[in-house]
């Protein structure tokens, strides 16, 4: 668990790396890059798919029809956007909103990744089908998946993840809010779960030992049937892959790059 200056320093350089990708066609079309917004200390972690217009111009992510709708939905459990933080699939408006190519979100995903690894969150609410495709690394679809929280591991941390229908899907579908909000309700209890139980810690890489004259002096002692054998350096376990709220503070420079790195 790294500090919360030391939090901050590394979002912030994330955040700087972030701001002028170039790694997919999508910052030819962007006008921001949104690299998401809240709280960096956050417990509860929202990922959705990608930024629309809204976005775009002001920033940050969720500030739209869709937003709104997060935002009441949170209300209703307590939480206000700024007790939370909030990203997306890619952090580039797809022209026309259209859906994320998956070589956008591929180019994208080291940006979440250490978005998560530096914020640790306990629940990560997966917005839609791309988030929980992403974070889960399975194509099973969210109708599948909605309001079933599983513990994942993402990097070397386990999480709570919660796949959620996208608030834009339930903005016009009444039976889809009405699912939302009831697996919505259930997000208090699974933060007050607390973490899940994490994975032991990887160990230290140890240096690739030196080899000892012994050896290069006496390679039959290979051969031999008490021969010793050759001691392995320990391999590190690979870590597995991985895979804010807003008052009007659009317009603002300064206001928007704090919202982004949590900085209220
Ligand atoms: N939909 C998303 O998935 N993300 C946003 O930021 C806005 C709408």
């Amino acid at each position: 668990m790294i500090s919360a200056t030391e939090r901050r320093e590394q979002l912030k350089a994330v955040y700087e790396q972030a701001r002028d990708c170039t790694r997919c066609p999508l910052h030819q079309t962007r006008t921001t890059v949104v690299f998401g917004s809240g709280n960096a200390d956050a417990e509860l972690m929202f990922i959705g798919e990608a930024p629309g217009a809204n976005e775009d111009k002001q920033g940050l992510p969720f500030v739209g029809q869709a937003g709104k709708l997060l935002e009441k939905l949170l209300g209703e459990i307590g939480l206000e956007r700024n007790q939370v933080f909030i990203a997306n699939t890619v952090k580039c408006r797809p022209p026309n909103n259209r859906d994320p190519h998956p070589n956008e979100i591929e180019a994208c995903n080291e940006y979440l990744r250490r978005q998560v690894e530096l914020i640790e969150p306990t629940v990560i609410c997966t917005l839609g089908n791309f988030a929980t495709k992403l974070l889960r690394n399975d194509m099973t679809g969210i109708s599948r998946l909605h309001g079933q929280p599983e513990v994942r591991i993402l990097g070397v941390r386990a999480v709570r993840l919660y796949p959620l229908y996208h608030p834009a899907a339930a903005l016009y579908t009444p039976r889809t809010l009405e699912v939302l909000r009831a697996d919505f309700l259930r997000i208090p209890e699974l933060l007050a779960l607390g973490p899940p139980e994490q994975p032991a810690p990887a160990e230290e890489e140890v240096p690739e030992p030196e080899e000892p004259r012994e050896w290069a002096e006496r390679p039959e002692a290979e051969e031999g049937p008490e021969a010793e054998q050759r001691p392995q350096a320990e391999e590190r376990p690979q870590a597995e892959e991985l895979t804010e709220p807003v008052d009007d503070v659009a317009n603002e420079p300064e206001a928007v790059e704090a919202a982004q790195l949590g900085l209220f």
